[in-house]
């Protein structure tokens, strides 16, 4: 473990918190007073500089700028009743920042540089974390390669960061859905469980399409058939039929191994139901739909835990759910925010107190 007397820490002269409220702000508009900064040179990780939140000197021939190597994560800190401070399952995304940087062919981060490091800034910041229900603090680690040569291979510098942004509650409407049949978000052999920059960047076309279109967000489909579901936008996805919840599995490399999702398997057994990681086809969807046993339908990330799907339209076809008569996406919503934000045990370890 780094000591913290390993980290360089600058503060900053006057917080920026005395010029804003922490009410009601924006998901990912403001940023706090400091961010965490390490370069990667030589085969390996320099001194971790924690240090005012400012922008960086780039060149354009900057190589992730080019070639796209670039990866990201998604964590959140919540202040609990007392006042104290926890970070959810951030080791999750510490093991899964590596598995993207792998599939990246980029350095992995060690474990005291992310976990220390993200814990002595978010303790730094500490008092931008709304300590109102449902506020919270989001945490960006994120990587890209920072060689200042044009060519295509890996990059020889890179630079890891950790930045923070406190957000209000995230309300999401209920979902209009649109089954996506001719653009695909991910492939076998491909990087769609890897949280790395391109992915987004290549499903915004498709997305704004279905917005075009008048819909929220599309379902992506596998790739060869355009048959088998695998996430909705951003998200993770579930479907209650019956007493069944049922997930697309994780074995095709496809889908992003999302926190929430691992988490939302445990609190739906724990209610209950019987939890299903399979392949799921669209067929399989409809039928249920029409039998009337396809109870709920919501999506799953850190931005807005549970977003549920209020319209899902195949071809033709449209399936509408009244979200108001649902009962477990809901529940398991407040069960979630309460285990984050201390109001409930956290039975299954999942929070990091600092
Ligand atoms: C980040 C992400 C998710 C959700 O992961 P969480 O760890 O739950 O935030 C799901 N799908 C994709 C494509 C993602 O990028």
């Amino acid at each position: 473990m780094i000591a913290s007397a390993d980290f360089n820490i600058t503060r900053v002269e006057r917080s920026k918190l005395h010029s804003m409220t922490l009410e009601n702000i924006p998901f990912g508009k403001y940023f706090s007073d400091h961010m965490l900064e390490v370069d990667y040179e030589d085969g390996e990780w320099k001194t971790v500089e924690i240090k005012p939140y400012q922008p960086l000197l780039l060149s354009p021939s900057l190589a992730a700028l080019h070639y796209g190597q670039a990866i990201f994560e998604g964590v959140k800190a919540y202040k609990n009743t007392e006042g104290k401070v926890n970070i959810f399952r951030p080791y999750d995304n510490f093991k899964r920042f590596n598995i993207s940087a792998e599939r990246m062919e980029m350095p992995k981060i060690s474990e005291e540089i992310f976990m220390e490091g993200m814990k002595e800034l978010v303790k730094l910041d500490a008092n931008w974390i709304p300590d109102k229900p449902d506020h919270s603090l989001y945490i960006r680690p994120l990587m890209f390669s920072s060689d200042e040569m044009i060519g295509v291979k890996p990059s020889s510098k890179y630079k890891f960061m950790i930045i923070l942004s406190p957000t209000g509650p995230y309300y999401s409407a209920p979902m209009r859905i649109y089954v996506e049949e001719k653009y695909v978000r991910a492939v076998e052999g491909g990087v769609g469980f890897a949280k790395n920059a391109g992915n987004y960047g290549a499903a915004m076309y498709p997305s704004a399409e279905a917005k075009r279109k008048g819909y929220d967000q599309v379902l992506w489909m596998d790739a060869f058939e355009h048959k088998y579901v695998q996430e909705c936008g951003t998200m993770n996805i579930f479907f209650i039929i019956g007493n069944n919840a049922i997930t697309p599995d994780l074995k095709s490399g496809t889908i992003l191994a999302g926190v929430t999702r691992e988490s939302l398997i445990e609190l739906l057994k724990e209610k209950g139901l019987n939890v299903e990681e399979r392949s799921l086809s669209i067929d399989e969807i409809v039928s249920a739909f029409k039998e009337g046993v396809l109870s709920e339908v919501f999506g799953t990330g850190t931005a807005a835990t549970i977003s549920m799907i209020k319209e899902l339209r195949y071809k033709d076809f449209v399936m509408n759910f009244d979200v108001e008569k649902w009962e477990i996406a809901p529940a398991i919503k407040t069960r979630m925010s309460d285990i984050k934000e201390g109001r409930a045990e956290d039975k299954y370890n999942w929070l990091v107190t600092l």
